[in-house]
Formats: structure tokens, C-alpha cells, sequence
């Protein structure tokens, strides 16, 4: 029998829920080859159909009692959330939560004709994915051949809408863009941005992962403190994913997420809701639990709070951290079944 939820659940690990990243689409106009690749997700790739995916409405309610059990932050992603028609409309509506931060993650292709919509609808923050300046190499990481441009105009609209400091995410293969990276370091300091280097991770089932294609974040630093010193910064909050480092000479800040070599499972406070309403509670889970069906089916707020409260109180995942001990001998990630980064983002 499952013990009484308590008003904000731990974990089997002691871990509370503060995060909830909201997957409003699983399309996007890119396919990344190390997330949705083309070769996988070509022209006839079916998506969810519009019945399956949650409404504003939904999400809204949703998300309201991921609030009242402890969340203070929402993140909307995707796919590329910018395709879900009407955006701004949900931002408003998740706006009138009580929470500390309200962000978007995007590829920011489109980000330019959104940002002052979205700005004005109450979105707080976004984190721009970028993983190379270099147009080549950007054309390959993005797998549709989009050039950098439209990225950095789109960066440019969110400053002008005031959705900024922006934080970049950058990941990180070595031997596609890990030349590139010092550049893209190089180009962001001193403007009040923050780049964040990203170790490739396993995720899904489909980039044929291998561990030598991982840059650590160790060598991240290593390159990039070569041309401009850095030292270390304590963390921001505690159980703040990316390790901080300062440049000496005051040119501001990157960060580095080691969540290959230096897993941080025991501080992973994340809860993940996919396009079609299931709850997840790790970035390598498989399945979920179906909110959405008990939802449509006229589940009331306490019900719905008590099965997202005990899947919590339920929760052991720790994958990054028990993945060093199952990589075979080739270099491939464990054999298990996981859900596409896309459907729950990231
Ligand atoms: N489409 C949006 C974007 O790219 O920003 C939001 C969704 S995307 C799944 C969220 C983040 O996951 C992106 O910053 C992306 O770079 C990162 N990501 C995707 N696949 C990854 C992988 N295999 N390893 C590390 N990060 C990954
Ligand atoms: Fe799309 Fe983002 Fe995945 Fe790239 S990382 S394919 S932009 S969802
Ligand atoms: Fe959290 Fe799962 Fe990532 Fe560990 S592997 S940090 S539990 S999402």
C-alpha cells in the first residue's frame, strides 16, 4: 500500500519535485541527429494526433497541482515548442501559477517573429539551443541544413523583448562541433549570456550513442580555460545541474553539464510531462504514468494530486548514475527501452 502523499512528496532517494519541464509538441523543424534522427523521423514520420495531445486547458490544470506538491518551476519544451500554434495564450495562462520561474527552451529558429508576444504574455526566460557558429557545422547538428542566422536573430528579438541574460545549450560530439566550442565561448563573453556545454547523452534509442563521442566536461573546461583563465563559481541553488565557472578576467560565465562523467542523480528534483500527458520522472524513463485518461475521465484535483504525489513518494530513478557500470565494451549506453527526448524535452 502506498503511504499517505504528503502535501509536497521526497523521494525514495529524499529528492523533492521542484522542476516540471512541459512537452507542448513532439514535432520540430529540426532533427538533430543526436535526438530526432532524420534518418528515423523522415517525411511520413506520424506524430501524435491533436486528440492525444493535452490542452492548454490541461496542461494549466495540471501543472497547477505540480505547483501545489512543490514545483517552482516550469520550463515549456518540446519537440520545438515555438510549432505549437498559439504559444503565448499558454504562457499567459501558466503565468498566473505562484512559481519563481517560467522559461522556454527553443532551437529559436522562429524565436524571432515570438519573442515579444511571448515576453509580453509573461514567459521570464529563455535557453537557446545552439551547438555551433559555424554554419556548416550547424547545418549538420540541425540535420535540415538551417543556417546559424535565423538562431542568432532570434537571440537578438529575445534580448530586445527583454528575455534576457539568455542561457545557451550547447552539446557537445566529439568530432562533429567539439572544434568549434572555444568559438562559441569566445563569442558570448562578455554579453551577459551563458553558455552551457552539454555532454552528449544516451537518450532515447536511436543516436547510436557511443561514450568516445562524449566530451567530459573536464575537457570542456580544459579548451576553453587554454585561451581565457577560469575559476570555479559555487552553485547558484542547490542542485543546480550545470558545474559554473567564472572568467578571470571578468568577461562573465559558462557552465558545464557533466551528466556523463559526473552524474548528479541525488540532487535530480525534475518531474517531465509529455505531449500526450504522461508523467515521468527521469530523463531515461520509459512509459510514464498516464495522466491524461484518468484526466479526460473526470478525475477530480485531489485524485489527480494523489497519483502524481505517489508516483513521486515511488521514485528510485538514478540512470546517469548506474550508466557508468553498464556501458558494454564497444561504448554503447545500456539496453533499455527509454522514451525519445523529444516527447518529453530534455
Ligand atoms: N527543441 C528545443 C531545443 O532544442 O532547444 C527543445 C527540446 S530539446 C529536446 C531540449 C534540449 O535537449 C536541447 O538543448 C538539446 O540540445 C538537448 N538534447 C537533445 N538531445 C540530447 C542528447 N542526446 N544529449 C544531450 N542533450 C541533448
Ligand atoms: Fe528538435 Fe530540439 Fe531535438 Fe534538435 S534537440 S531535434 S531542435 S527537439
Ligand atoms: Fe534525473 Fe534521471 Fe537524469 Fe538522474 S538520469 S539526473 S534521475 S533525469
Amino acid at each position: 500500500m502506498t503511504a499517505a502523499i504528503a502535501a509536497t512528496p521526497v523521494d525514495t532517494l529524499g529528492r523533492h519535485m521542484r522542476d516540471l519541464r512541459i512537452s507542448v509538441t513532439d514535432r520540430c523543424n529540426f532533427r538533430c541527429p543526436y535526438c530526432m534522427p532524420a534518418e528515423v523521423y523522415g517525411e511520413h514520420y506520424t506524430f501524435l494526433p491533436k486528440s492525444q495531445i493535452l490542452t492548454f486547458e490541461e496542461i494549466t490544470r495540471l501543472a497547477g497541482i505540480f505547483v501545489e506538491l512543490g514545483v517552482r518551476k516550469l520550463r515549456l519544451t518540446g519537440g520545438e515548442p515555438l510549432l505549437r500554434a498559439d504559444l503565448p495564450s499558454l504562457v499567459s495562462m501558466l503565468a498566473g501559477l505562484p512559481v519563481d520561474d517560467l522559461a522556454l527552451t527553443t532551437n529559436a529558429h522562429l524565436l524571432g517573429r515570438h519573442a515579444e508576444t511571448l515576453a509580453q504574455a509573461g514567459l521570464q526566460r529563455v535557453t537557446v539551443s545552439l551547438d555551433s557558429l559555424d554554419d556548416e557545422v550547424f547545418r549538420t547538428m540541425n540535420g535540415r541544413g538551417f543556417g546559424v542566422d535565423a538562431t542568432l536573430e532570434g537571440m537578438a528579438a529575445a534580448e530586445r523583448a527583454g528575455l534576457s541574460p539568455i542561457k545557451l545549450n550547447c552539446v557537445v560530439v566529439r568530432g562533429v562541433n567539439d572544434h568549434t566550442i572555444v568559438d562559441l565561448a569566445r563569442r558570448f563573453r562578455g554579453t551577459g549570456h551563458t553558455v552551457r556545454f552539454i555532454e552528449y547523452m544516451d537518450v532515447g534509442n536511436l543516436n547510436q550513442w557511443k561514450v568516445d563521442e562524449v566530451v567530459t566536461a573536464d575537457e570542456i573546461v580544459e579548451r576553453i580555460r587554454a585561451e581565457f583563465p577560469l575559476e570555479p563559481l559555487p552553485p547558484n541553488y542547490p542542485g543546480e545541474v550545470a558545474n559554473r565557472f567564472r572568467y578571470r578576467d571578468g568577461g562573465g560565465e559558462i557552465g558545464v553539464i557533466a551528466s556523463v562523467s559526473k552524474p548528479f542523480c541525488g540532487a535530480c528534483t525534475r518531474a517531465r510531462l509529455s505531449t500526450d500527458g504522461h508523467l515521468l520522472t527521469c530523463l531515461f524513463a520509459f512509459g510514464g504514468t498516464d495522466l491524461r485518461t484518468p484526466m479526460r475521465e473526470g478525475a477530480t484535483d485531489a485524485e489527480l494530486r494523489d497519483l502524481i504525489g505517489g508516483v513521486w513518494q515511488d521514485r528510485r530513478d538514478r540512470y546517469s548514475e548506474a550508466r557508468a557500470g553498464l556501458i558494454s565494451e564497444d561504448g554503447h549506453g545500456p539496453e533499455v527501452e527509454k522514451v525519445e527526448m523529444f516527447q518529453i524535452g530534455g
